[in-house]
């Protein structure tokens, strides 16, 4: 097979250079053609020219088009123009497919690429070349990804250099298109392809986790607005400015063990962030960097494997945020792929592959390298590698800048955590007795305050019990015996009111408790008193043996005096032990504070 391409620089020049391709096209040597068009300029007419001379002169259809962030030229950026590449095979069957007004019909469109890919002979590879908006692609990629897993799939999302959807189109000679999906097919049996991505973007710091999403916006994180990730970590500010602010850390998500790297497109008010991928809610993200080291690493093992592939011609599929990152040094990482083969391609706004277990997922910000050759591997291997040496200084900069930001996050996410694990378990001692584990005196009190003052004027029972005789406990059995029968008492009463939200069991002192339970009047909290005391009469104390406990009840609801209700809560328990003690006294009704009269005020 043959790789060519052309920049088109005048209606002239371009048809002396087609001229010449098609002279050796017609030398009967070659089975199959396929023209891609990757335009950095939107220029309706100019396209429809370009294509239409393509189709005219070569009487084909093979031709696919797609507007570009940026054209890829023998290795090497040629931003703003545009570039066809043309591929000629020997004894390969190409073909381009046309899906149009895809939005909507994704899954069915996937289940016909699957059934085309399924009744083509030899089918090595399929791509795919769309509009990087408004396509639920998710739906058509789970159906590619149930192709035989022997076919390669990789492909484009078209792009120009703006967020416009007039930005975002494909064309063919008939016109541009927002919402059509090209589909080509490679195939043969002496056809080979050999597809994989680059990365070598760094996660930064500690994993988030995507609390709500759906399909690419990302709504929040931890529970937070996603956007504020980039106010927090980064001081980017949600502006007019924040997509082009956080391009360089973009965000990876994690799904089993591949890494989707997502950048942002834009935010909305609410803080969500649109981005160039999908993501779902439980996954782990990390705020990313792009290590050049890494990168050149990832690079250099990837045109091994291309090395010893021995390519006859090399496709170059990078995001566009790869040339943002790099800016003056984009080609490094390109350059190299042309001393393997004639190298074309162009700068996406997502890439499309297929990962080790035959998914065909979206990714950002990776290099994606289709690598063609038809008959067998011949000739001499020769390495090439990424050269660099006009990199080194900042690489190794960002390297170690890199694992300092990754080493201090994660000791300060440790201590974060120790710290807060510490301050629930103070918080915890703050509020409670540490004998028994219901709530302080304090703690109780406030609860007791707030029922108080709650403006729900509804009932709220109290409940105050003393220990009969437990001097004698402790006398008898000693204080360890009496420790215990503190906390069972404390238990049982906790127990019985352990379904009733809003109910506390607090230590009053010593072997005094007192129990606040919403919603219940005299009569239910008295009741309740009962409960509790013949639980605890017919309760084993073990060491103690049988002991008893004498209860005050009284219910208010705020419209009283809450000295008073002490006082009279204070005499029920009192009658309760001077009338023979395990027994349950009701306080007598409150005396309710004269309502104030209400005189209109004179003017
Ligand atoms: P009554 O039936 O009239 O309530 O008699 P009583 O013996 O229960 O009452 P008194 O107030 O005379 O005794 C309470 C005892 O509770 C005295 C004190 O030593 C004991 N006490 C207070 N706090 C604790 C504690 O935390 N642990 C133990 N083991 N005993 C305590
Ligand atoms: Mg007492
Ligand atoms: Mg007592």
């Amino acid at each position: 097979m043959k790789h060519l391409s052309i920049r088109y620089i005048s209606d002239v020049d371009f048809r002396v250079k087609l001229d010449k391709i098609l002279s050796e096209y017609k030398s009967g040597q070659y089975s199959s053609i396929l023209f891609h068009i990757y335009s950095g300029v939107n220029d309706e007419k100019l396209l429809m020219s370009i294509s239409g001379k393509i189709g005219d002169l070569f009487e084909t259809d093979n031709i696919v088009g797609s507007i570009s962030a940026g054209e890829i030229k023998n290795g090497r950026l040629m931003d703003r123009g545009v570039l066809v590449s043309v591929m000629m095979f020997e004894s390969a069957e190409i073909k381009v497919f046309r899906f149009e007004n895809a939005s909507g019909s994704e899954q069915d469109i996937g289940k016909q690429i699957r059934s085309i890919a399924a009744s083509t002979t030899d089918c090595k590879a399929l791509e795919l070349m769309l509009p990087g908006t408004n396509l639920h692609t998710r739906l058509l990629f789970e159906e590619v990804s149930r192709c035989r897993r022997g076919i390669q799939v990789f492909g484009g999302y078209a792009g120009g250099h703006s967020m416009e959807s007039s930005e975002h189109f494909v064309f063919d000679r008939t016109g541009l298109y927002g919402d059509l999906i090209f589909l080509i097919t490679y195939a043969g049996a002496e056809l080979h392809v050999s597809v994989d991505k680059s990365v070598g973007w760094q996660t930064l710091g500690v994993p988030f986790s995507v609390t709500k999403a759906d399909e690419n916006r990302l709504i929040t994180v931890d529970g937070r607005p996603a956007a504020e990730l980039y106010q927090k970590y980064m001081q980017i500010e949600t502006d007019e400015n924040f997509a082009e602010a956080t391009f360089e850390f973009p965000l990876m998500a994690e799904l089993g063990d591949e890494e989707l790297l997502r950048h942002t497109i834009s935010v909305d008010d609410d803080g969500s962030l649109i981005l160039a991928g999908y993501v779902t809610e439980g996954m782990k993200i990390y705020l990313c960097y792009g290590a050049p080291a890494e990168i050149v690493k990832r690079v250099d093992a990837r045109l091994l494997e291309i090395c010893e592939f021995r390519p006859q011609a090399i496709l170059l599929y990078s995001c566009s945020v790869r040339k943002s990152f790099w800016e003056d040094f984009v080609n490094v990482e390109m350059m190299p792929f042309q001393k393997i083969a004639e190298t074309a391609g162009f700068h996406t706004w997502g890439e499309i592959n297929r990962d080790a277990k035959g998914n065909v997922l979206e990714y950002n910000i990776t290099l994606l390298s289709i690598a063609m050759r038809e008959g067998p591997a011949e000739g001499d291997v020769k390495h090439v590698h990424v050269d660099d040496s006009v990199l080194k200084g900042q690489a190794s900069l960002i390297k170690r800048l890199t694992k300092l930001v990754y080493a201090t996050t994660t000791e300060l996410h440790r201590a974060y955590t120790d710290l807060s694990e510490m301050n629930d378990k103070l918080k915890e001692m703050a509020e409670h007795d540490g004998l028994t584990g219901v709530l302080n005196r304090r703690s109780i009190e406030e609860k007791l305050t707030a029922a108080f003052n709650s403006e729900d004027k509804t009932p709220n029972g109290l409940l105050m019990l003393d220990i009969d005789f437990f001097k004698k406990v402790n006398d008898t059995y000693g204080h360890k015996v009496g420790d215990d029968t503190l906390t069972l008492t404390a238990k049982i009463m906790s127990d019985s009111v352990k379904d009733i939200e809003g109910a506390y069991v607090g230590r009053w002192g010593g072997e005094e408790f007192m129990l606040l339970v919403p919603g219940y009047d005299a009569d239910k909290a008295f009741e309740l008193s009962e409960q509790i005391r013949t639980t605890v009469e017919q309760s084993d104390y073990g060491a103690a043996g049988h002991i008893t406990v004498s209860l005050g009840s009284i219910s208010f609801d705020g419209s009283e005096d809450l000295t008073s209700i002490y006082t009279s809560l204070d005499d029920a328990l009192y009658k309760a032990k001077n009338s023979g003690r395990n027994k349950c006294c009701k306080a007598e009704p409150l005396k309710k504070p004269k309502a104030k009269k209400r005189t209109a005020k004179k003017k």
